[in-house]
């Protein structure tokens, strides 16, 4: 068996941009530095606009792989429910910075990402199915062979029965809700402004995307289907509706795809040899757009803790204590996230007499408290340890 110190399992953006980080460490072939593999399974899921915030912009830009990357600015972000008064308005001016974030296609950051161009990285078209631990670290097995590792890294995008299982003390919600998203004109254009309006149904994104909106309405499962069917007039109209007039009028609409949406956090029981990141870890809610960006925090921390490992204990790869002492440093951001983006999906969807007056005023308080909202933006932005 084909040994590594390191093989990561999936090619996604999380996967990808912690291959990139490792790569100052690894040489492959020259018997110095890390021996890295990435594995990666070719992806059938459909394109998507995703909101990157302004920190994992600096991760990418770190590793070099900003530059060349269409991105659309987000200059203010307005949150508003439907149905209720109070709303706030997030400025990027706020924080002394050009943009909140950026929006960007998943389908182009993966490209951007890849990594068969790395000469210090392995990379093979391939698919993890399982793992096993054996005497001299993790044996996975791979569809086309097995390969022995000193870290097996998860990060596959956890869709059970693959390579990430669930494991026995995940936490695991449905949320009876689906994501219709595609992209929508307005009139007049979109100004670098994102919006989420909080339904009683979820909440509805408009991300500035090029000289569109990338639309993402999340509502019921049988509502989203409705979406789906709909010709282009019905939905525009049914999204005026429901959204309201503040973004302008809406005037086509482009392709639509459906996500179906639940909330997946494993129970990051420390395991010799194994560490799980991105939605392989957690997926979430898309509320906020906090998933990928909670993911790629993860890449990047994990690949200080292999540069601090290899430094100082380089015996330790690959060792309970190493799985351990990474779980516990991103456990505070993890579940900061995990509980911020779950508590706005509950919090909104309250239908008891005083909810929506409780909603409002917490809007409102956001709105005439600069530094509450500032504490709250930074830990969007950058999370859970975000200097004030
Ligand atoms: C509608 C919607 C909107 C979203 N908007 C945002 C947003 O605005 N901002 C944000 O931060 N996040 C957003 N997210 C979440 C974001 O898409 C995910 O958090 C992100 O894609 C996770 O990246 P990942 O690399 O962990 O997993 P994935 O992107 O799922 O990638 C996993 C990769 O691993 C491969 N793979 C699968 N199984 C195996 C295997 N067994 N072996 C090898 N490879 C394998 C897959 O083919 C895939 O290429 C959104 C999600 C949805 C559904």
């Amino acid at each position: 068996m084909e040994p590594f110190d390191i093989v990561i399992a999936g090619g996604g953006p999380v996967g990808s941009v912690l291959a990139h980080a490792l790569a100052p460490l690894a040489g492959r072939g020259t018997g110095k530095g890390l021996s890295v593999l990435q594995v990666r399974a070719g992806s059938t899921a459909a394109d998507r606009p995703i909101a990157l915030s302004h920190g994992s912009r600096l991760i990418l830009e770190r590793l070099g792989l900003w530059q060349g990357l269409p991105a659309t600015p987000i200059h203010h972000i307005h949150v508003s429910q439907r149905g209720g008064f109070g709303r706030t308005v997030i400025t990027a001016a706020d924080h002394g910075i050009d943009a909140l974030g950026h929006v960007v296609s998943y389908r182009e950051l993966v490209e951007r990402t890849a990594t068969g161009h790395l000469p210090a990285i392995a990379m093979r078209e391939d698919r993890l199915l399982d793992w096993k631990p054996s005497p001299d670290g993790i044996e996975a097995r791979l569809a086309s062979q097995s390969v022995r590792t000193r870290l097996l890294v998860i990060a596959d995008g956890g869709r059970p029965g693959h390579g990430s299982e669930e494991s026995p003390g995940a936490r695991i919600k449905d949320y009876r809700q689906s994501a219709v998203v595609c992209e929508v004109d307005t009139e007049p254009s979109h100004g670098n402004r994102a919006w989420e309006r909080f339904t009683p149904d979820g909440p509805v994104a408009l991300l500035p995307y090029r000289n569109r909106y990338a639309l993402v309405w999340t509502s019921p499962p049988a509502n989203a289907e409705r979406l789906m069917g709909m010709y282009d007039a019905a939905f525009i109209t049914s999204l005026q509706h429901t959204f309201g007039d503040r973004a302008g009028k809406f005037r086509a609409v482009g392709p639509r795809s459906a996500f179906p949406l639940s909330l997946r956090v494993q129970d990051q029981k420390a395991h010799a040899g194994i560490v799980t990141i991105g939605n392989a870890s957690q997926t979430l809610h898309p509320v906020a757009g906090q998933g990928l960006n909670l993911g790629l925090r993860d890449a990047w921390e994990l690949a200080e803790a292999c540069t601090r490992a290899l430094d100082d204990r380089p015996e330790d790869l690959g060792s309970a204590a190493f799985s351990r002492a990474f779980a516990s440093r991103r456990r505070l951001d993890r579940e900061l996230i995990v509980r911020l983006t779950d508590g706005l999906i509950g919090a909104f969807s309250l239908r008891l007499p005083m909810s929506s007056t409780v909603r409002g005023a917490a809007l409102a308080f956001l709105d005439t408290v600069p530094p509450a909202r500032r504490f709250l933006s930074r830990r969007m932005m950058f999370g859970a340890r975000a200097l004030p």
